[in-house]
């Protein structure tokens, strides 16, 4: 396929499309009713087997570096677009059918997705929405009522599995990959169209107000949409960070030019806050994408993103320099969300960034839960007693017994420090706490919770499904209904496939 960036595509029609979850908030956002989303045709359309009047599908056309390697042509395999369909407050939102079978990029593959990763990829768009992270959406999770084929662990043991189809929503999924396979042709009249398109449809404040497609856009225009990118991705990594996530396939054709969260594969949440922890079992042994790496990982990517662009850009030193910004972007964007984590206020002297990179050294003494200790962070007392803040912090720690050795001296010496911070901005405490628990989530969607949820769904019971998806809605608030939703990961979960690590298989 060359100087084209999509075909149009229909499709291809499943046998019993079920609607097994939606999204309230976007059905309520796009105006369909309660009646219309539980309706047979809701089903239909969202499966691709009927057709949005006046839609005509398509797939895109893309590239990438897969685990920093050049992969060539690679494209929407799976995804099939259906175009645009406008909010109630008249926002132009895509959207998306993943698994609705096969299109000009499919390379062989079946263009369909199981439903074990098309429940993970919808619940944690979700859930990611609900923490505030820039992120795609997920309209609805049709069950197809086909099966499909798998090797779930690569071992030659392929089994069938339940298809399923995610629509996902987003602004845009324009990725990095579309630009890079452009330059990589050598196509640079399409690649300067590509760039135009996107500044004028994704980034319309950039762009002058009289500015219409296809029109020219000026230099500094096209720079100042670079700088954004950077921003935005920087900002959309330090949400990652500070909460523990770890996307696991950050590859070039899985990064939005919007910086939003895209493409849930292996996915996973730090339970223990272990650096160099991957959730991919691909990525296993060399660790590129682990968690400490995302940042940087993510500025690699931008450098791949400036060197497609740059024929059109051309301006190489402006281009450095806005890559050269990128550490401090990030770090800004970090520091401004960990302060609210912990409940600081004007975070980010020399001083306070000691005192993050301590906590942050602390948190690897002993395996301590991320998720769990920065949400009972809040209910320390600080009251000079610091045997009382560590017996609040006690539950997120792994293994037996209470804090001891250097640890508990290196924490101690830490909550001390802590303390006298937070004194130092006399903040109510009652006011502190409630900022706080804004921030700190009382619930992750651990792996291994939905592992559990899915060994059910196997078994066709949804129940845990549907009480993970009540739960990622409103992840701040304690659901006390949820028993489980809120501890450390058990035991068991530790190691087993798909509770801890997860191959691409999907
Ligand atoms: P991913 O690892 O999911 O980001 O996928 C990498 C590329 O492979 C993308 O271009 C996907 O569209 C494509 N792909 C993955 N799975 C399938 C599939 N079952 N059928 C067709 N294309 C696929
Ligand atoms: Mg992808």
């Amino acid at each position: 396929m060359s100087e084209a960036l999509y075909s149009t595509v229909l499709p291809s029609p499943v046998r019993a499309p079920r609607l097994l979850l939606c999204s309230p908030s976007l059905c309520e956002d796009f105006g369909f009713d309660t009646d219309f989303c539980h309706s047979e045709r809701f089903a239909q359309l969202m499966s691709g087997n009927e057709r949005f009047p006046g839609v005509s599908p398509f797939a895109t056309r893309y590239g990438g570096h897969q685990f920093g390697n050049w992969a060539g042509q690679l494209g929407d395999g799976r995804a099939i677009n259906l175009g645009e369909l406008a909010t109630r407050d008249g926002q132009l939102l895509n959207l998306q059918l993943k698994g609705a079978g096969p299109t000009p990029y499919s390379r062989g593959a079946d263009g369909r997705a199981v439903l074990r990763s098309s429940l993970r990829e919808f619940l944690c768009s979700e859930a990611m929405h609900f923490l505030g992270v820039p992120t795609t959406r997920a309209l609805s999770l049709v069950l197809s009522g086909d099966e499909v084929v798998r090797d779930m662990f690569y071992d030659g043991n392929p089994q069938y599995e339940p298809g399923a189809i995610v629509c996902r929503v987003a602004p845009s999924f324009t990725r990095f990959g579309h630009f890079q396979l452009c330059a990589y042709r050598g196509e640079e009249a399409l690649l300067r169209r590509l760039l135009h398109q996107c500044i004028h449809d994704d980034f319309p404040h950039l762009a002058a107000p009289s500015l219409t497609s296809g029109e020219h856009v000026s230099q500094d225009i096209m720079l100042r949409w670079f700088g954004e990118v950077c921003e935005r991705t920087a900002i959309m990594v330090a949400h990652w960070m500070s909460l523990g996530f770890v996307h696991g396939v950050m590859n070039t054709d899985n990064m939005s030019v919007l910086g939003l969260s895209i493409d849930y594969g292996p996915y996973g949440w730090l339970d223990h806050y272990d650096p160099q922890w991957t959730p991919n079992t691909t990525d296993a042994v060399n660790r590129r994408y682990r968690y400490e790496a995302q940042p940087e990982i993510a500025l690699w990517n931008l450098y791949q993103l400036a060197n497609a662009v740059l024929p059109v850009l051309q301006d190489v030193p402006e281009v450095e320099a806005i890559l050269k910004s990128y550490p401090l972007l990030y770090e800004n964007a970090w520091l401004e969300i960990m302060g609210r984590k912990l409940g600081v206020q004007n975070f980010g002297t020399k001083e306070d960034k000691a005192l993050l990179s301590e906590l942050l050294a602390v948190l690897q003494l002993r395996e301590t839960d991320m998720s769990l200790f920065f949400r009972a962070l809040a209910q320390a007392p600080l009251g000079g007693e610091v045997r009382e803040d560590v017996g609040v912090l006690a539950h997120a720690f792994y293994g037996e017994g209470e804090a001891s050795g250097e640890h508990l001296i290196r924490l101690s010496r830490w909550l001390q420090h802590y303390a006298a911070r937070v004194h130092r901005d006399a903040q109510d405490v009652c006011v502190r706490r409630t900022q706080m628990n804004r921030v700190n989530p009382w619930f992750v969607l651990r792996n291994y919770l939905v592992q559990e949820a899915l060994d059910l769904a196997d078994e066709g019971d949804f129940s845990r499904v549907h009480q993970l998806h009540a739960a990622l809605q409103e992840p701040y608030i304690e659901h006390h209904n949820a028993p489980g939703f809120h501890r450390k990961r058990p035991e068991w979960a530790r190691h087993r496939a798909g509770a801890s690590m997860l191959s691409c298989s999907s």
